[in-house]
């Protein structure tokens, strides 16, 4: 059957998603056969979304009714039900149901008053029809070119900084700390390294074994099906922000070393922004030097703490909080990190995350991180240190750092003109925890829209052009990020869970599907007669876990 690229990729996406929520539901663990399909009773999809959806997809609709579990007429409810359980499986397809499915707080939700996006019905945007197209109304700017703040000089700012200046916009870049080594692992997708033209020599390793470790320390290598030329990229932080800061500086943004501490917000279109600063700028100790600068737009780009969310009263997100020490271990150790990285998943590192090793130039970067038992941090990073111990003997611990990392995207990421990106924005993946890679996308994104909503910086912008930046973002990124939630749901949940999931990875096809995914961010699309066999494979792994969790729960008593 031919189905169009997009297409393809919503039914993979479809097919995770029915996977996630029936293995979430626990319906393989209680044995019920027919639950499997009892299940799906509660996919709903109202009449008129299939009408759509026959419009949208002819061919997925069709696909799907074929699929191992498939949508048949019988399940399309005939009568609208409760919508508070409704969910929008991509911006642009159709509405889907579960009652299996807990509240998401997903990625179309701008506005603070609104309920959680997963209680929302998918509507059309009642904005749609009042857009206004800068290109057409919005003023043209006399004797000078428009004028954006980008603050923060991590990925997204940088990445943002660089856009801006290219197309034509006098771009203001502030960053508190040119030095500043942000706390992170630092793996990179392959695809970054070409999307962003990141020269090679600021990349620490290439690694082709990852090793996902399960709690009873079964290893699996998960890099088997990695083609000759592709690696994760290994970073340090310091290394890879100054570059993109250093590179938007060449294209003409001018960088501000200075702390942003608040703005004013105009009450008009055409009034400026008024950013308040302490300046750092030829200074090398005290207090900074306290300064304004006007603007016509603002980008925050200013990580997890975001001091331009607050001023936009975006609101609050769940954070884990994630710790890292980084061990000079001696040469020997050192070289069995060569090109190896390593993950391991266990209540003892992390009741629902995972522990890492990932190595750096001179030295590895051993961390973890928690949502849910923030307290217990130190406790899990000892954990972590230990079952890595044999490798990492004798290694000397030279930095200690920790920093929060968004659970999800904030209630508001955006107003009048402007705009939050990469962490400030909640653009984390749960389940990997990424975001360095999202982050510089986003940037990139929201300055493409500046861009392209002030003819290159000849007009002014208004909240219509930043808005296309979060709709492109939604649409392309949504299901993405609701995948990885699910199978962190899924299989972070319980050891027995992570032993089924480390299992799972063995996997030649859960492999290449993960890494494609993770190195290309592009969702590959299945072939069906694997899929089944996946399906099998899963179902099996969660039956043994939950035999083995039976066990031990019987020991214990
Ligand atoms: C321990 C840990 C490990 C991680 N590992 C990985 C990983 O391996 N791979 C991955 O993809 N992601 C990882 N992440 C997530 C990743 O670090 C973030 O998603 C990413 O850094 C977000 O980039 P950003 O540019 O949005 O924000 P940041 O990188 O946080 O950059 C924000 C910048 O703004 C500056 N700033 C902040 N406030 C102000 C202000 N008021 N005025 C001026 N400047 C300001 C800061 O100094 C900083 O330079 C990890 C995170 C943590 C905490």
């Amino acid at each position: 059957m031919n189905m169009t690229k997009e297409e393809k990729r919503t039914l993979t996406q479809l097919r995770v998603l029915f996977l996630g929520k029936q293995a979430e539901a626990g319906v393989w663990e209680k044995g019920q056969r027919h639950t499997l399909s009892t299940n799906l009773h509660h996919l709903k999809i109202y009449p008129h979304q299939i009408a759509t959806l026959n419009s949208t997809h002819p061919t997925l609709t069709n696909h799907l009714k074929s699929q191992p579990y498939p949508l048949k007429q019988t399940h399309i409810h005939k009568k609208k039900s409760n919508p508070a359980h409704c969910l929008t499986l991509t911006p642009h397809s159709f509405t889907m149901n579960s009652i299996a499915l807990k509240t998401f707080v997903g990625l179309r939700q701008t506005s603070p008053d609104a309920q959680h996006f997963a209680a929302q019905p998918r509507l059309p945007p009642p904005h749609r029809k009042l857009r206004i197209v800068a290109g057409k109304f919005s003023p043209k700017l006399q004797g000078r070119n428009l004028r954006v703040a980008v603050v923060g000089g991590g990925p997204a700012g940088g990445a943002a900084a660089e856009t801006l200046a290219k197309g034509g916009v006098e771009t203001f870049l502030f960053e508190r700390k040119l030095d500043n080594c942000k706390p992170c692992g630092g793996a990179i997708p392959l695809c970054m390294v070409g999307e962003f033209d990141l020269p090679l020599d600021i990349i620490d390793r290439r690694v082709t074994k990852m090793k996902m470790i399960s709690p009873s320390n079964v290893a699996v290598d998960i890099g088997r099906t990695l083609k000759p030329h592709e690696y994760i990229g290994m970073v340090r932080r310091e290394v890879l922000d100054a570059y993109l800061r250093e590179r938007a500086k060449e294209n003409g943004a001018s960088v501000i070393n200075g702390l942003f501490t608040k703005m004013d917000i105009p009450k008009d279109n055409n009034t400026p922004y008024v950013i308040h600063y302490s300046s750092y700028d030829n200074k090398s100790s005290g207090a900074g030097e306290k300064r304004t600068l006007e603007v016509d737009a603002v980008i925050g780009a200013d990580g997890a703490n975001s001091r331009v969310a607050k001023s936009i009263d975006a609101g609050e997100y769940e954070y884990a909080i994630a710790f890292q020490e980084r061990v000079k271990i001696p040469d020997d150790k050192m070289a069995y990190y060569e090109d190896l990285a390593e993950m391991y998943v266990g209540d003892d590192v992390s009741p629902d995350f995972y522990g890492w090793v990932f190595p750096k130039c001179d030295h590895v970067a051993v961390g973890t991180g928690t949502v849910t038992h923030k307290g217990d941090i130190k406790k899990f990073q000892l954990a972590t240190r230990k079952r890595a111990e044999d490798k990492i003997l004798g290694g000397k611990i030279i930095r200690v750092e920790a920093h929060p990392i968004p659970e999800h995207p904030r209630p508001r990421r955006l107003l009048g003109r402007v705009a939050l990106v990469g962490d400030a924005a909640g653009y984390v993946t749960k389940c990997s925890g990424e975001g360095i890679y999202f982050a510089a996308k986003s940037g990139r994104m929201c300055a493409e829209a500046i861009v392209e909503g002030s003819e290159n910086g000849k007009r002014m912008v208004e909240e219509g052009d930043l808005r296309k930046y979060l709709e492109k973002w939604d649409k392309t990124y949504w299901p993405t990020y609701k995948v990885l939630d699910v199978l962190q749901k899924v299989f972070y949940r319980s050891n027995p869970a992570r032993e089924a999931f480390v299992e799972m990875c063995a996997d030649e096809y859960v492999q290449k599907m993960t890494f494609d995914s993770y190195l290309y961010k592009t969702v590959v699309p299945g072939n069906p007669l694997e899929d089944l066999k996946l399906a099998i494979n899963t179902i099996g792994s969660l039956v043994r876990a939950s035999a083995i969790r039976r066990e031990m729960n019987k020991l214990n008593v």
